[in-house]
């Protein structure tokens, strides 16, 4: 199978005590610690600058770390270094560089707990979520290392007359701006800059803003690998300070970027608005997501899949679940059961094995979505479920799971992005007006389809213009090699991660004729 050619990424099983208990051991020992992070331009961290404290977002009383951000003129000086260093990174045998993917890979396993707790902290990752952070990244490393290597290693010979010679064959553009969102903030983040390098390009860094302090981390790491120092730059702070004094610079020969569709754009007005080299802009956006279950469905299945996609990570992830649609035979049945099940689920400490539900990121993404539930609460939508949170959730940003019946799709003017599910019911007649519906909301990254009629399975994936269609399943955790992820329209520019073709997004192909 193409692609399994590799290891395994280190896995742990919380609900196993051989396995938890050591791993909650680690993880208290760094339940106080101070993370600190800066720029780190040529391997050197700077301590020059303004800098934010970072408290947990599911205790803001937890103080995590401290984060020097970055100024126009480390940014520029970051660029100096990342253009001089392209050159020889980018003629470096694919060997050499996709050997560092490997080590870094093999280094976040062994930090593997630390990771976690950093996640944790910072981020409000549950354990399971922790788990499958560093795991997709440790995958993401072998998977481009094989990648770069069958693809950068040897050119491809052309047919060509007699005395001629024809080749075809890939190499870096130079320096990628590599931008990550908070929610992946080490799968992400290590996913766009590994498929960067292991390409040939130079790379600069730039986390979330929420998340600096696990991407420092890894950094650390990613030098330990032996990444060259001037290869890699590392710039946490502020996007529009950061991206505003990169961006316009024609010496990025590339952006990678995973946030919110308004910022996709704001990248792209920027890149056209420049003089000099036309480059790639990779987008990973957002998503209105919708499922489709029809009265063929297993209820029980749909009622765990339901849950697992909306609710999980507290619904932040583009791949979750938003709109819920279900034909109106069985949407009755499939609501009390959906109300059963969110009852169960526990809100709470991400650091606790039995919690479902962590966190959202941070106040404002709280007090956003609270108003959404707000609004929803004020208007004609019908309450269908909550699950209740835990008495000391001033303490944090929580969020209720909660879902509510709306009209449809169209209801929606932006991406909620946490653990709030809305949920439509459709006649059976009307399937294709449902399908109108979710293409029109112009979004195309993940499709739910419940149903045992493979016909009607068939009809809607072909139909629906999404990236990834997941049939009687959950919608969300796409694996690297298996599920390669990303979407179209308002939900990015398409490359798919973890797939085979990501990589030729960061190359540029040349031919070679040779008259012999
Ligand atoms: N790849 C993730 C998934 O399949 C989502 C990535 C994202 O949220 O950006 O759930």
């Amino acid at each position: 199978i193409y692609g399994s050619e590799r290891p395994n990424s280190r896995g742990m099983n919380i609900h196993v005590e051989a396995d938890r208990e050591p791993l909650l051991k680690a993880m208290a020992s760094w339940s106080d610690k101070q993370w600190q992070a800066g720029p780190v331009i040529n391997g050197e961290r700077r301590s020059d600058g303004d800098s934010k404290t970072v408290y947990a977002p599911h205790n803001q009383s937890d103080r995590v770390g401290q984060v020097v951000w970055t100024s126009e003129a480390h940014a520029r000086e970051a660029l100096d270094v990342a253009s001089r260093a392209f050159p020889s990174w980018n003629e470096r045998p694919v060997d050499e560089r996709a050997a560092c993917l490997e080590r870094y890979a093999d280094l976040m396993e062994k930090h593997m707990e630390e990771l976690m707790a950093i996640c944790c902290r910072e981020a409000g990752k549950t354990l399971q979520d922790g788990i499958d952070e560093v795991r997709e990244a440790v995958d993401f490393c072998r998977y481009y290392a094989l990648q770069g290597r069958s693809r950068f290693g040897r050119p491809i010979a052309l047919p060509g007359p007699t005395g001629e010679s024809n080749e075809l064959y890939l190499e870096g553009r130079g320096v990628f701006l590599c931008i990550s969102p908070w929610n992946f903030p080490l799968a992400i983040y290590t996913g766009q800059v590994m498929a960067a390098l292991v390409s040939g390009n130079t790379v600069i860094a730039k986390p979330a803003e929420q998340t600096s302090l696990v991407a420092s981390r890894a950094f650390e790491l990613m030098l330990e690998a032996g990444f060259p120092r001037d290869v890699i730059q590392f710039l946490p702070g502020d996007g529009a300070t950061i991206g505003g004094t990169l961006v316009p610079d024609e010496r990025i020969g590339g952006v990678a970027f995973t946030g919110s569709t308004g910022v996709a754009h704001l990248l792209n007005r920027q890149l056209a608005d420049r003089k000099g080299a036309i480059v790639p802009l990779i987008a990973e956006t957002g998503g209105q997501n919708a499922m489709i279950v029809d009265s063929s469905a297993l209820p029980e299945q749909v009622v765990r899949d339901v849950v697992q996609s909306a609710f999980a990570s507290a619904g932040q992830r583009c791949s979750a679940l938003r709109v819920l649609y279900l034909q109106r035979d069985v949407a009755d049945r499939m609501e009390s059961l959906l109300a059963g099940a969110m009852k169960e689920l526990t809100v709470g400490d991400p650091a606790y094995h039995n919690t479902d539900v962590g966190p959202v990121i941070d106040e404002e993404a709280r007090a956003g979505l609270s108003r959404h539930l707000k609004e929803l609460g004020a208007s004609d939508a019908r309450f269908v479920a909550e699950t209740p949170l835990p008495d000391d959730c001033d303490k944090g940003c929580f969020i209720a799971p909660s879902a509510y019946g709306i009209s449809g799709i169209g209801d929606l003017k932006t991406e909620h992005f946490g653990p709030i599910l809305h949920v439509v019911r459709y006649e059976a007649e009307k399937l294709d007006q449902v399908i109108d519906s979710i293409n029109a909301a112009g979004y195309g990254l993940t499709l739910g389809i419940h149903s045992r009629s493979e016909a009607t399975a068939a009809y809607i994936e072909r139909r629906v213009k999404v990236g990834n269609t997941y049939i009687n399943r959950n919608q969300i955790g796409a694996v690297v090699g298996v599920q390669p992820f990303g979407g179209r329209g308002l939900s990015g520019t398409g490359p798919k991660a973890g797939g085979p073709h990501y990589l030729l997004r960061f190359a540029t192909e040349r031919t070679r004729t040779i008259n012999t």
